[in-house]
């Protein structure tokens, strides 16, 4: 029997992107095949896709897990090639899309079924894919096989992101293909892990703003908490700090200074 999926390794490695992006591609027989995440207009990597796909039946769909370039950029050439549509959450997202899918979406794969599951926070309008009877989630960028999840507002949001988290682990999932590294065997264990990391990291922003003068800007912030991760991430980790503000903010905890600086909200006596 054929493996439930194949993944391609698209040709983009970097620092944001790890070893590149995981294309999936699943499916077989008269079902044809589906595709996931064509990341790179790149005539050998696509030919690889294409030839897998015939493998699988000829390609029928592409999905988009999420608008960001590294998950779209060869969906337009691979649809040029086999005729497949594009299908995103929404166009405003991805505006290449041919079809937008809402939450609870099911496409027949093979003898089992996919399901694209409304999964914002990383990105608003990011999809996550469940193979029921498989119990794999293709999970785009909401969880990374390498490196971290990166959240910038205003497209992405901290308090929606832990909402994700949350809501994945009420389902019924055995194993996680993020699109950046390796398959993650233990979903539920890896799930608490993530949020047990974003609430550290929440418990960290307090205490650096109890620490610190009021006013510290997010750099410094920055500095203080980051003191475990490469200062060439320093970038990178500003989003952080600033969705889990942004998030604090909205629950009244913090606040914005004229300074462009952050502070405690202190309780009233
Ligand atoms: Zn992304």
């Amino acid at each position: 029997m054929q493996h439930p999926y194949t993944i391609i390794l698209a040709p983009n490695p970097s620092i944001m992107t790890g070893p590149g992006t995981n294309t999936i591609l699943l499916g077989s027989g008269t079902g044809g095949a589906t595709v996931i995440d064509p990341a790179v207009d790149d005539p050998t990597y696509l030919d690889a896709i294409v030839q897998e796909g015939e493998r699988r039946g000829g390609i029928r769909r592409i999905l988009i897990t999420h608008g960001h370039h590294d998950h779209t950029d060869g969906a337009v050439a691979l649809c040029e090639r086999t005729g497949a549509p594009i299908h995103a959450f929404n166009r405003k997202g991805v505006p290449i899309a041919d079809e937008e899918i809402p939450d609870g979406t099911t496409f027949p794969v093979g003898d089992d079924l996919l399901r694209a599951i409304h999964t914002p926070g990383h990105r608003f309008d990011h999809h996550c894919y469940l193979l029921e009877k498989a119990r794999i989630l293709f999970a785009g960028d909401v969880v990374a096989g390498v490196g971290t999840v990166v959240i910038i507002p205003p497209e992405g949001d901290m308090e929606v992101y832990l909402n994700t988290l949350k809501h994945l682990q009420e389902l019924d999932i055995a194993e996680i293909v993020p699109a950046h590294g390796p398959t993650l065997a233990d979903a539920q264990a890896k799930l608490a892990e993530y949020i047990t990391h974003r609430m550290e990291r929440e418990q960290q922003v307090l205490q650096a703003l109890e620490i610190l003068p009021p006013g510290a800007t997010i750099p410094q912030l920055v500095q203080h908490i980051y003191t475990d991760v490469d200062p060439r991430l320093h970038a990178v980790a500003e989003w952080s700090v600033k969705a889990h503000l942004l998030k604090l903010e909205r629950e009244g905890l913090v606040e914005l200074l004229d300074n462009d600086g952050w502070t405690l909200v202190r309780p009233t006596a």
